[in-house]
């Protein structure tokens, strides 16, 4: 493209919140065949909220509610904000965690008095011997809902679980009918669970969809699609996406992302709307068309 055409092509994205950081990312992005998403806090709002308690009969409500706050309440990742707000909400105080360790992709392990904690996604539990049998079935249910569900222990088992829901952003369904009338294949990647990620799946009409991820596999992912013969959009928010926006043929950072994310990206997008990925790849067709 000539500098004319890309200078005309980043102005018309920055009018319209898309800022290309690079002539390369606005040229290469008219090349993709393939957007990768990730799910939480880019394709969703990225702010759950708790939703259901399920308990094993070892403590109260109350009690696994102040357990599982004191337990989260160092973690920054959003499912351990939406369990101290949902303390707050009840009124229920945290008490002070003697340890701390975030275990990452999976949950943390705190301990609390006398006693060892440990929080988060089914892996975890398993990995630490704890049987989940007794609340197979409910959970199973929430997660086909698309619901989360957060797993809390102690040496002597599992106390219970919270279920936390993400909304999905109302423009997201749009936005992933747009990219694939473009022609692209669309697909999800997220640390989440299976059954939840596809529940998103089909109600959003996405291709395909990769589950239980590991943050340091992400940028593998994108790796295998490339080996493949596929040119990769990769779309993501947090610090988990910056390798994987860094290997993609273009990284498409959500501007209310983290920093990191953002500097890994050759294209922000200020407005947080997935229909920006759609216009941005059409601006980028456009400016490669008139100067060809
Ligand atoms: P994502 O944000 O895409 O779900 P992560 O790698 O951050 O991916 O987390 C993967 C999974 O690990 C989460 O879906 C959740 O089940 C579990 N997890 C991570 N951190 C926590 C935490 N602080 N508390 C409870 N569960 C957690
Ligand atoms: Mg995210």
């Amino acid at each position: 493209a000539t500098p004319v055409a890309i200078m005309v092509g980043t102005g018309k994205g920055a009018e319209n919140g898309i800022l290309f950081r690079s002539a390369q990312a606005l040229e290469e992005l008219h090349s993709i065949d393939t957007v990768v998403l990730d799910k939480t806090g880019t394709i969703t709002e990225g702010r759950p909220c708790v939703t259901d308690v399920l308990l094993t009969g070892l403590v109260t409500e109350d009690m696994l509610v102040r357990i599982a706050a004191s337990v989260e309440a160092y973690s920054e990742h959003p499912l351990a904000e939406a369990v101290v707000r949902y303390a707050e909400e009840k009124h229920i105080q945290p008490e002070k965690v003697v340890s701390f360790e975030p275990i990452f992709g999976r949950g943390v392990a705190a301990t609390l008095g006398t006693h060892r904690y440990l929080a988060g996604n089914a892996a975890l539990m398993e990995e630490n011997g704890i049987n989940l049998s007794d609340v197979a079935s409910e959970v199973d249910a929430l997660t086909r809902g698309g619901k989360t569900p957060l797993y809390f222990a102690r040496e002597d088992g599992l106390l219970g679980v919270l279920a936390a829901m993400d909304t999905v952003k109302p423009s997201s369904a749009e936005a992933i009918r747009m990219l694939r009338g473009l022609g692209l294949e669309v697909r999800m990647l997220t640390g989440d669970n299976r059954v939840t990620a596809t529940a998103i799946q089909h109600q959003l009409g996405i291709d395909t969809v990769e589950a239980e991820v590991l943050p340091q596999d992400k940028q593998a992912h994108i790796a295998a699609l490339q080996s493949a013969g596929k040119k990769v959009a990769m779309v993501g928010d947090g610090v988990n996406d910056a390798p994987a926006l860094a290997r993609a043929d273009v990284g498409i950072a959500i501007g209310a992302g983290t920093d990191v994310a953002i500097d890994s990206a050759g294209v922000i997008l200020m407005r947080s709307d997935l229909r920006d990925v759609a216009d941005a790849v059409r601006l980028s067709r456009a400016v490669l068309r008139n100067i060809k």
